[in-house]
């Protein structure tokens, strides 16, 4: 399912979400980073529900539009690329797991493009880049999607989970050096989040 339905759900999960990113921020950012992502995404709720779309390519740019200028804060241009990348790709029929590797190595490549982090940073690619690369093994060793997507949220999970003993090296993290060790990245759990919506409205 990528209709706007996936869409609205993705927002309603980083809304409901709000108070603990921005906690997470508030340990070693600026605290700002639930409140950030919620404006970007009740501004695409109103838009979601006013419009219609002819294309997925079309819903994938509208969100990253509304990210970019609805967001601040660096989350917003970084996943505002990202969405702006997967929309000049995505394929308008079934996706297979061809396609969906495709698009998030369009979606790194945004955030890299913008924010020259690599893994191992703490930053959101922590979570996106494990998870590509579960999906590449899966078609290396054959694996069916379900299966392929099943083991991408459980990647994804982990590499949230790995940057909290990570020293941040990019972002406003960075400032702390190694006191930011220690603290999950705010970044990495609502990338992490976005990806379970994703998975598992597309498991159904
Ligand atoms: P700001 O740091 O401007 O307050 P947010 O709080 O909205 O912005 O977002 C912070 C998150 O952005 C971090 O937790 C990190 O995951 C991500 N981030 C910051 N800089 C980069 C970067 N250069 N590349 C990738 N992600 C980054
Ligand atoms: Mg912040």
């Amino acid at each position: 399912m990528i209709q706007p339905e996936l869409f609205i759900k993705t927002a309603d999960i980083i809304i409901e979400n709000k108070n603990y990113l921005t906690e997470l921020d508030a340990a070693i950012g600026d605290g700002d980073h639930g409140v950030n992502l919620a404006r970007g995404f009740n501004k695409l709720k109103e838009k979601l529900k006013a419009e219609s779309f002819e294309s997925r390519s079309e819903l994938f740019k509208l969100t990253a539009m509304t990210l970019i200028s609805n967001v601040g804060g660096a989350s917003g241009p970084l996943y505002g690329t990202a969405f702006l990348n997967i929309s000049k790709v995505i394929s308008e029929n079934e996706l297979s797991l061809d396609d969906l590797i495709d698009i998030s190595e369009e979606a790194i490549a945004g955030i890299q493009k913008r924010g020259k982090a690599e893994a191992g940073e703490k930053t959101m690619l922590d979570t996106i880049i494990p998870a590509a690369e579960s999906l590449k093994n899966s078609r290396a060793n054959n694996l069916d999607l379900n299966t392929a997507l099943n083991n991408c949220l459980q990647a994804a999970a982990e590499g949230m989970e790995n940057t909290i003993e990570m020293q941040a090296t990019k972002g406003r993290a960075s400032y702390l050096g190694e006191r930011s060790i220690g603290h999950q990245d705010p970044g990495a759990t609502s990338a992490y989040l976005m990806i379970k919506t994703f998975i598992e409205n597309s498991l159904k």
